[in-house]
């Protein structure tokens, strides 16, 4: 399975990815590559195909076409839950916490590294002394060292966005995939986020999708541009602030709608 071209600082690989939904072309022949240790944000305005791409990578939308490499193992066709076990942890635009059980079980929960495993398994996780001072040392992590009692549905909204980034940490991810995560947000809760994302340790890759462009150009190393299901470009920061197609694409385009 592991592909002789594989290129080694490559985590990720998409080859000529594209997804149809019928006739319509959500994602056309994209490829990429981001590197281990990468800051990497993806822009593009609504509809560019960004959430549609994290689905493919994550495996909850299989492809049309194409090929997605995980240090150089094909993993186009796997199912979710043996993408998180290869270490790909994504937080959805759309929320999946379990709303009505406490901050606390939504961290243990996701140490089971078993997505839709279920409550089953929680009384056997929270039983484990550790996996609890593990949930605790997470929520610190992200800045929400109290209020682990309260179910996740008496959060504010920027505070669950946070527990999302410690649900998603909590399966050790080398991939981490953020969908729009500072949406909504407050300037004060936007920036606690942008922090706690500068401060996670290199062996986490970051791909990050994100309208608010000040948390773009502050974290990320590597930005790729995305157009109606396109890759624009790739590139750093500077050179994708200076592009003239991107400008008019997307960046002269003050206010964006989410
Ligand atoms: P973005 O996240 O960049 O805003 P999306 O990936 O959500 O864009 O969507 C890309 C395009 O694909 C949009 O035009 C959207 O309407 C379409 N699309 C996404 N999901 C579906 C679906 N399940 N069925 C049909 N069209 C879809
Ligand atoms: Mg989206």
């Amino acid at each position: 399975m592991t592909d002789q071209t594989h290129d080694h600082s490559a985590l990720l690989q998409l080859r000529n990815v594209s997804r149809h939904f019928g006739s319509f072309r959500a994602l056309d022949e994209v490829s990429l590559t981001v590197r281990a240790g990468a800051r990497h944000a993806i822009i593009g305005p609504n509809g560019a195909g960004k959430s549609t791409l994290f689905g493919l990578i994550s495996g909850t939308l299989p492809v049309t076409a194409g090929s997605i490499l995980l240090d150089g193992q094909d993993v186009t066709r796997l199912p979710v839950h043996r993408r998180v076990g290869l270490g790909v942890a994504a937080t959805f635009q759309h929320s999946s916490l379990f709303l009505r059980e406490s901050v606390l079980e939504n961290v243990l929960l996701a140490l089971l590294r078993r997505p839709g495993g279920g409550l089953g398994g929680l009384r056997r996780v929270a039983a484990r002394p550790q996996a609890i001072a593990q949930a605790h040392a997470l929520l610190d992590q992200v800045g929400l060292p109290t209020r682990h009692e309260l179910a996740a549905a008496e959060l504010s909204h920027g505070e669950r966005r946070q527990l999302e980034v410690a649900v998603a940490l909590a399966t050790d991810p080398r991939l981490l995939l953020l969908d729009e995560p500072a949406a909504g947000m407050s300037p004060a809760e936007t920036a606690r986020l942008t922090a706690l994302l500068a401060a996670l340790p290199g062996e986490v890759t970051v791909l990050l999708v994100e309208h608010d462009l000040d948390m773009v150009f502050e974290l990320a190393d590597t930005v790729t541009v995305m157009h109606l299901g396109r890759h624009l470009m790739t590139g750093a920061p500077d050179e994708v602030r200076a592009c003239a197609a991107v400008q008019s694409a997307y960046l002269g385009t003050t206010e964006v709608p989410s």
